[in-house]
């Protein structure tokens, strides 16, 4: 629920103010959206001095912040996103908590904060979704989404690395991510902004990568999009990745597809989703190629791409339906997944709920 006063600093968000579904086991037939509501607790823990203290469990509420607070002036703020799912009425899986544990550490370091002690990130996950696993809906697509975040509060107005920081994670009860509630993306490929460049920091989850992005989503949203295509930062010619996701693009088809996403080549996240999609075509016998792909040949209708999907933990495996650039071209693939990222996200979905194997340590019940 967007809170009404989040123009002053200190308040308090009293039981009125939380919607009741955030505190009913069940969520019912609404609409759930992304990221609006707030599951009950929060776990904080605070780094001073040197040294990170121990995880404590609060009731969701307010920050007390000073307007100093360094993340607020340089933007020193890093987070992860994962879910946890339901498999059954008392069975609640969390998705690939120690891959994000790791890749908030890896973050961290890019982004001059102190990592975490080891074991603190995943406990912290899972003591929280422990205490509010009523709260992890249960109707089709919906899942609780986690959101671990590090952000600079030494109050200072130095241009330096913070020596505070607080670290907390909350949980959000969540259906579709798109706000279209769609589940098929139109996206849109546009070369005035760029997301990252090499030696950047477009493959770690920095708060910053999204803020520079923006002003490109409210591009994107105007004309009708849901996401932006971010395409390479030298010859703006290559696919890169999507908002929140990464891409793939199913080449050929029947027997001879192959599945072909960008190489990590340090300007994109590297998504566990991402990696899950890798493993699951495998598993079904698709070839898989980690290979720059040109948008050209994805525009050309008589060409050779079939498929595009983008996939993150936020959004599942999304089929793309239309890309849009701002050159005016317009490729359609169809109103319907295709028969590749159809079969894709059936697994994903499988997996995540528990009803396919997963690799050793992807799953905490
Ligand atoms: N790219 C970006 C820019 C993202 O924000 C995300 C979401 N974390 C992804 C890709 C997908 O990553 P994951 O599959 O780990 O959610």
């Amino acid at each position: 629920r967007p809170n009404p006063r989040r123009n002053v600093l200190k308040m308090s968000q009293t039981e009125e103010a939380r919607t009741p579904e955030t505190t009913e086991p069940e969520h019912g037939e609404r609409r759930l959206g992304f990221g609006a509501l707030f599951s009950r607790h929060v776990i904080s823990a605070r780094y001073a001095d040197g040294v990170w203290s121990g995880t404590e469990l609060l009731d969701f509420d307010d920050l007390r912040m000073s307007p100093a607070a360094m993340v607020m002036h340089y933007g020193q703020a890093i987070f992860e996103g994962l879910k946890a799912f339901r498999a059954d009425q008392r069975t609640v899986l969390i998705f690939r908590a120690a891959d994000c544990a790791t890749r908030f550490d890896r973050s961290a370091t890019r982004m001059g904060m102190p990592p975490l002690p080891p074991g603190l990130f995943v406990d912290a996950v899972t003591r929280l979704i422990s205490a509010d696993a009523a709260e992890v809906p249960s109707s089709p697509g919906s899942a609780i989404y986690i959101r671990p975040v590090m952000f600079a509060d030494e109050p200072s107005l130095a241009v330096r690395p913070s020596t505070e920081f607080r670290f907390l994670v909350l949980a959000s009860p969540v259906d579709s991510f798109f706000a279209s509630g769609r589940t098929m993306i139109d996206a849109y490929a546009q070369r005035s902004h760029i997301r990252a460049a090499l030696g950047g920091t477009g493959d770690v989850k920095c708060a910053g990568n999204y803020a520079g992005a923006m002003a490109a989503k409210t591009e994107a949203m105007s004309r009708g999009c849901d996401e932006v295509l971010w395409l390479d930062a030298v010859e703006h010619r290559f696919l890169e990745e999507f908002g929140a996701m990464n891409c793939f693009v199913v080449q050929g088809s029947g027997a001879s597809a192959e599945l072909i996403t960008p190489p990590l080549t340090g300007t994109i996240l590297p998504g566990h989703t991402r990696a899950t999609v890798i493993n699951l075509a495998q598993r079904r016998g698709i070839a898989v190629r980690e290979a720059p792909i040109a948008l050209d040949e994805v525009l050309d209708p008589d060409g050779m791409i079939s498929e595009v999907f983008a996939c993150g933990t936020a959004a599942g495996v999304a089929p793309v339906r239309t890309i849009v650039t701002d050159a005016g071209r317009t490729r359609t693939f169809g109103h319907r997944p295709g028969p590749i990222t159809a079969g894709l996200a059936a697994d994903y979905t499988a997996l995540v709920h528990g009803a396919l194997a997963a690799e050793p340590d992807w799953i905490i019940r």
